[in-house]
């Protein structure tokens, strides 16, 4: 399991490199008080070598100057290498997690990992490293330093000390808890905002906007107060550091000032010793900022780490089979979503079909009677139980995921489109597929004439930020790109829903070409368009009701028969 010092330690390089560029630049910081101090004693008995010194001044500042933007380089810019790295794995990750994954992780928490928990790592990695490697050299040598001035200053300089660490404990908790309050308060309200946008056309179809405008407002209330309360503990926190940095200096000025009227100490050595009081503040504040960003760091990490450590993919198979034949064998399967195991009864009970090679099923069934669940274990993106969905005769869990992906053609119940051209979103599957064959499997689908129609063809943009396609357009757009990738198998769910019943009838005659010599799995919710399938299956809350042919079913008078002569009578008064 790999912690900060872990990813730190892969960038080894450039993090020394970095640190020895700040130690310099502390040394150079180190150096200045004494020159000063020097200048100051030559002043002091007259002698004039004061542009020696400015020289020094300078040179130092020069060599600060140039090592303060080489360190923040090298170690910020580590910091964001280990950003991107650890980002572009947890991506990967993602991308390789079940579906059953996503079914029980909500989103809101995956992007909080994705954003809020990698920008503490990369705080942990960039700030927190400085602040903890710059006062390991500047509080030691300081205060080294200030004692081989004056070992009693240096006692009496001590004394606020204490009092400066229990304030800066007390008050690094207080900051530490309300800045995460602020940070809950935001992401609150991002959510709300997301929420609210993602729905604004149900939110103005039902004229809600002055409700959610008021349910707004609170959320919106609380960051300010969330930020506010912060912004109260940093107003005392800094005066409070101030006046104790005050009160050292007076307590200097009281001691050490007799001292160095009773000669005891150089006037220079005295405004040295000022300036390395002063210098000692920072430090201090950072030591106590190093813990907040190593623990907010590290928490965050751990929590990468969980999702990190769950099993990617859905298991390949230890003794993988090729896909050989295509016909489909489902065998007494029954299935529970993972998440779902409270639920009364399982998605699906008992199922046992069996589909020919280059045969054509038609599943029909209620809403919520299972025919989605079954379209989804073939192609595995919920995982089936073992020895109950067979390929060709082959486990689909003996088969590897990639190669019975491309095998099957799946057409999902609600397609999604990504925001890009037509002809990508098309051929997803196989992004090298010619203009051509683009065309010939949208005409095949039946859209490419409204395609033709459109403002820029075949490149007009769609999705999120393009041309919004009604949900008959995009089934078809979806049936396309599942058309161009030659499955062996094609497993439809319901993909003509949303197009009306005579253009369904037409695009599915045209498909009856393709469907030759595959294996096809056609979910519909319309009879007429499983009607003449070589095997229909009737599913009712999970279980297998009625199975036959067309014709069959309706000799048979059960639920199929009602539903087509239902469906028929609504045909016919819709053509009146
Ligand atoms: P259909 O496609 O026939 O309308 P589904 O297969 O979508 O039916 O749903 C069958 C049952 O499984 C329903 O009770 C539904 O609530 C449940 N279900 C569907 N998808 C999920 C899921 N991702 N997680 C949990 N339960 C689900
Ligand atoms: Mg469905």
């Amino acid at each position: 399991m790999d912690r900060i010092s872990t990813w730190l330690w892969r960038y080894r390089g450039r993090v020394f490199a970095g640190f020895l560029a700040l130690v310099v630049v502390d040394g150079a910081t180190l150096v200045m008080p004494l020159v000063v101090g020097r200048a100051v004693d030559d002043l002091a008995t007259g002698r004039q070598h004061l542009v020696q010194y400015g020289l020094w001044i300078l040179g130092l500042a020069f060599v600060a100057l140039v090592l303060r933007y080489v360190w923040r380089l090298l170690l910020i810019g580590t910091s964001r290498r280990i950003e991107r790295a650890l980002r572009a794995k947890l991506y990967a990750h993602l991308l390789s997690m079940p579906a059953s994954f996503y079914n029980e992780m909500r989103t809101g928490d995956l992007m909080a990992h994705a954003t809020n928990d990698i920008d503490a790592v990369t705080g942990a990695c960039g700030w927190g490293l400085i602040t903890i490697i710059d006062p390991l050299v500047m509080i030691p040598v300081s205060l080294g330093i200030m004692l081989s001035i004056d070992v009693r200053m240096t006692l009496y300089a001590a004394i606020p000390l204490p009092i400066l660490t229990v304030v800066m404990l007390t008050f690094g908790k207080v900051i530490h808890r309300r800045f995460e309050r602020v940070q809950e308060a935001f992401s609150a309200l991002m959510e709300k905002v997301r929420e609210n946008v993602s729905g604004i056309r149900v939110l103005k179809s039902f004229a809600q906007e002055s409700g959610s405008e008021r349910d707004f407002a609170p959320t919106n209330q609380r960051l300010v107060d969330e930020n506010m309360s912060l912004v109260r503990v940093h107003g005392v926190f800094h005066p409070l550091i101030e006046l104790l940095g005050g009160a050292t200096l007076a307590i200097i000025l009281w001691v050490g000032g007799a001292s160095v009227t009773r000669g005891q100490v150089s006037l220079g050595n005295f405004v040295a010793f000022a300036q390395y009081l002063s210098m000692l503040i920072w430090p201090m504040i950072a030591v106590g900022q190093a813990v907040s960003f190593l623990q907010r760091g590290s928490a965050s990490l751990q929590r990468i780490n969980v999702l990190l450590a769950l099993p990617a993919e859905i298991a390949e198979t230890a003794s993988p089979q090729p896909l050989e034949g295509s016909s489909l064998e489902i065998r007494d399967l029954t299935f529970v979503y993972p998440g779902a195991e409270e639920q009364a009864s399982p998605a699906l009970s008992n199922v046992t079909v069996r589909v020919e090679e280059g045969a054509t099923l038609g599943v029909v069934g209620l809403t919520g009677s299972g025919k989605s669940t079954l379209a989804h274990l073939i192609p595995r993106v919920f995982d089936p139980p073992d020895g109950t969905v067979l390929l060709g005769g082959v486990d689909v869990r003996e088969i590897p995921l990639g190669e019975l992906r491309a095998a099957i053609g799946f057409v999902p119940q609600d397609p999604f489109l990504f925001s890009a051209t037509i002809a990508e979103n098309i051929a997803f599957g196989r992004p090298d597929a010619e203009r051509e064959e683009i065309e010939r499997a949208a005409e095949l689908a039946g859209i490419h004439d409204e395609i033709a129609a459109f403002p820029d063809g075949y490149e007009t943009r769609v999705g999120e930020r393009g041309l919004s396609l009604s949900g008959g357009q995009k089934q078809r757009v979806a049936i396309a790109r599942a058309l161009l990738c030659d499955p062996k198998i094609v497993v439809f769910d319901d993909p003509l829903s949303a197009v009306d019943a005579e253009r369904e009838e037409v695009i599915l005659t045209n498909l009856r070409q393709f469907f030759r010599g595959r294996t096809c799995i056609l979910i519909a919710h319309r009879l007429s368009a499983v009607k003449e399938a070589n095997h229909i299956i009737v599913l009712d809350k999970g279980r297998l009701v009625e199975s036959g042919r067309h014709d069959e079913l309706i000799a048979r008078g059960g639920i199929y028969a009602r539903v087509w002569a239902l469906q028929q009578a609504e045909r016919k008064v819709e053509s009146l």
